[in-house]
This record gives structure tokens, sequence and C-alpha cells, in this order.
């Protein structure tokens, strides 16, 4: 029989063979009592600079799916942030509580507390459950947090960098793919026009591009078909859509078995997070269809190039032009994923991965 004292010792090891198993620098467990905060900040990497990566606030069923959220986030941060040569490093927060009844400005302020505790070791962000004006208490306890309003230095809304981030990885693969780059008359679906998904159909329709759109939100559909004459495909028919490329722009997942059994495009290229179902399996059999997939955290990245900018001094252009990178790096990946004969999403993390591994050699304290 397993007893209590055993079952912990079990679940401290276990948690302890998950972070060497990925290499995961620190993970701190926050709480207070008097404000009910419990939160979980996961640092994975900064040999090239300060973690930065945003805190998800969630009601998550218990804390061990809150563990494995901030750990895989984390570590995913650190991947985005070398791919996209910033001088920074990885890491995550999350808080366990629904945000609509816990959240108050001692709350925040609490974590800011947290977050000053590892002294730049962490810089937090908005994401999932938090918003500005989180981080404007939270920046009351600390000066490591991004994602301030504009009007206290802030770099605003992402979505139009990340967008033509987007835009230029699509433009890169399209070069691959068809040998050139202009996107004039190419049937383009773009699924999800929300932030991200409603600038980047404005920079398709400004270059020619002939874009239909889907969302289960009717209101965003309408204002597509009136703004830009898009044409609308039903949801459950949008993998099935005979184009030339397919931007998921909504939620993760969405390349799976049966969807990718479906696709007739030749490149998926879009701003969700996560969109292969399973990394190693769905990234091969899009391989093997010979579609060009651009790897979601690469071409996504315009959200955390225009936090980083805020670092020194927010700057819109700044953070564009940063974003205009995004073209020659998955240039440099397709590239790479041929020579090797490699799925693109392996590429792309065997570049960060060789990055991280040079900058450590040189051991640079940031
Ligand atoms: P958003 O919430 O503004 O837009 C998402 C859109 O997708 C909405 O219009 C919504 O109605 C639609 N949608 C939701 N479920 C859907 C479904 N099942 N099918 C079709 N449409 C659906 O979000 P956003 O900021 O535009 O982000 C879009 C995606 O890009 C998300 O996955 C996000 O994580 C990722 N991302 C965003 C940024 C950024 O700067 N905003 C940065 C990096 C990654």
């Amino acid at each position: 029989m397993t007893t209590v004292a055993q079952m912990k010792t079990e679940t401290a090891s276990v948690l302890f063979e998950r972070l060497t198993q990925y290499d995961y620098e620190e993970i701190v467990f926050c709480q207070d009592k008097a404000t009910g905060l419990k939160a979980i900040i996961a640092i994975h990497n900064t040999t090239l600079g300060p973690g930065l990566g945003g805190t998800r606030m969630y009601d998550y069923k218990n804390e061990q799916d809150a563990i494995t959220d901030v750990l895989r986030l984390s570590r995913g941060m650190t991947y985005k942030a070398a791919i996209s040569g910033l001088n920074l490093g990885g890491a995550k927060a999350v808080i366990i509580g629904d945000p609509r009844k816990l959240k108050s400005e001692a709350y925040m302020r609490k974590f800011g507390q947290f977050v000053e505790n590892l002294n730049g070791k962490y810089i937090t962000a908005e994401d999932i459950g938090t918003t500005t004006k989180d981080m404007e208490y939270i920046n009351m306890s600390t000066d490591h947090v991004v994602g301030l309003p504009e009007i206290m230095g802030g770099g605003g809304d992402p979505s139009p960098v990340t967008a033509y981030g987007v835009y230029l990885g699509m433009k890169a693969c399209a070069k691959e793919v068809y040998g050139t780059d202009n996107l004039s008359g190419k049937k383009v679906l773009v699924e999800g026009v929300g932030k991200v998904g409603g600038h980047l159909v404005d920079f398709l329709i400004k270059e020619g591009a002939r874009v239909q759109v889907a969302d289960v939100n009717k209101e965003a559909l309408n204002e597509m078909v009136k703004k830009y004459d898009a044409g609308v495909v039903e949801l459950s028919k949008v993998h099935e859509q005979d184009i030339d490329i397919y931007a998921p722009c909504a939620l993760g997942a969405t390349l799976n078995d049966e969807s990718i059994a479906k696709l007739k495009c030749s490149i998926v290229a879009g701003a969700a997070n996560n969109q292969l179902a399973d990394e190693s399996i769905h990234g091969q059999m899009l391989m093997e269809k010979g579609i060009l997939y651009a790897p979601d955290f690469l071409i996504n990245a315009g959200g955390l190039i225009n936090v980083y900018t805020e670092l020194h001094g927010y700057n819109r252009e700044i953070a564009m032009s940063r974003a205009e990178n995004i073209y020659a790096v998955t240039q440099g990946i397709i590239n790479l994923a041929k020579e090797e004969n490699i799925p693109t999403y392996k590429a792309a993390n065997k570049m960060a991965e060789q990055r991280i591994e040079a900058i450590g050699k040189i051991n640079l304290a940031y």
C-alpha cells in the first residue's frame, strides 16, 4: 500500500523528472492567504535573456493541470524568442482561479510582488484572463512588466504587428511554392477574423488576394463582407475548400488526422498557437502531403516582438521593422527543412536550439 508520505515523495520526484527532461531552470509557487492568490511562475531558459511570457489566469480543474500548462507554455516561449532573434528567454506564469471572481487591485499587486522578487529574471505580460489594467496594477509592484497601455509607454494592441508577421511568413512560403511572393490572385482562406485575422485580411486584400473567411461570430463575418467583399465559407467546410493557402487564425489543433486528410491547399500559414494537434505526427503528415507549413510560433511572433520593443522605449515602427525579419527566417527554415528532409516545425525547433546553444557557449550574462 502507498502511504500519503510516499505519494508526496513520488509527486515531487515526478515533477523533478519533468523539469530535468526539458531542462527547466526555476519554478516558483506563489500563495497569499490574504488575497487568495495562487500562482506558478515557470522560467524555462534564460540563456538569451530574461524570461518573458504572459500571465494566464484560468480556472484550472486542479493544480496538476496548471503545472502542465505553465511548463508547456514557458518552454514554448523559449523557442519563440530564440527563433525570432530576440534577447529573451522563455517563461510564463499561471494564476489559478476564475478571473471574473477573484481579481482585484490588491490581488494583482501581490502577484506583482512575486514577479519583483525574481529581480528581472522574469518579465510578465498580458495573456488569456488578464488585461492591460491588470498589468497597470502589477506595475505598481514591479517594473518587470510589459503590455502596458499606450499612455503609460506601452505598445497597445499587438495584433497589427502579429498579422504583419503572419502575412510575411505566408509570402515567404509563397515564394517557395509558387516562385513569387506576390499573393495577387491567390485564394486564401482565413479562419477566425478577430483581431489578428481581421488585420491579415486587410494585408491580403491590399495585395489582390482572393480572400475567403470563416468564423463562429456572424458579426465579424459581416464586417469582412461589408469592408472587403470577402467570400464566406461555412465552418464545417473550411478544410475541404479548393484554395491555395489556409490561414488558421482562431483556435489551435485545427491540423489533425481528419482535417489534413481533407486539405487541398499548398500552404498553411496562420496566427493561431499550437496549430498542429500533435507536432510530430501532423508536421510529418503535412510534409508527406506536399503542403508547406509555416511554423506558428515563428510567424505569429509579432505579439512578442511588440512587447519586447516596449523594453527599450516603445515605437510601433521599430516593432514592425523587427517583425519584417520573419520573412527571412521563414525562408531559412524552409531551406533547412529541405536540406535535411525534415518537417518545417522540426527545422524551426532545431534553429532555435542551435541559437541557444551557441549563445550559451559564450556565457553571456543578460
Ligand atoms: P480573437 O479572439 O480576437 O479572434 C479569434 C477569432 O476566432 C474570433 O473572431 C472568434 O469568433 C473566432 N473563432 C473562435 N472559435 C472559432 C472556431 N471554432 N472557428 C472559427 N472561428 C472561431 O483572437 P486574436 O487575438 O485574433 O488571436 C487569434 C489567434 O492567434 C489565437 O489563437 C491567438 O492565440 C493567436 N495569437 C494572437 C496574437 C495577437 O497578437 N493577438 C499573437 C500570437 C498568437
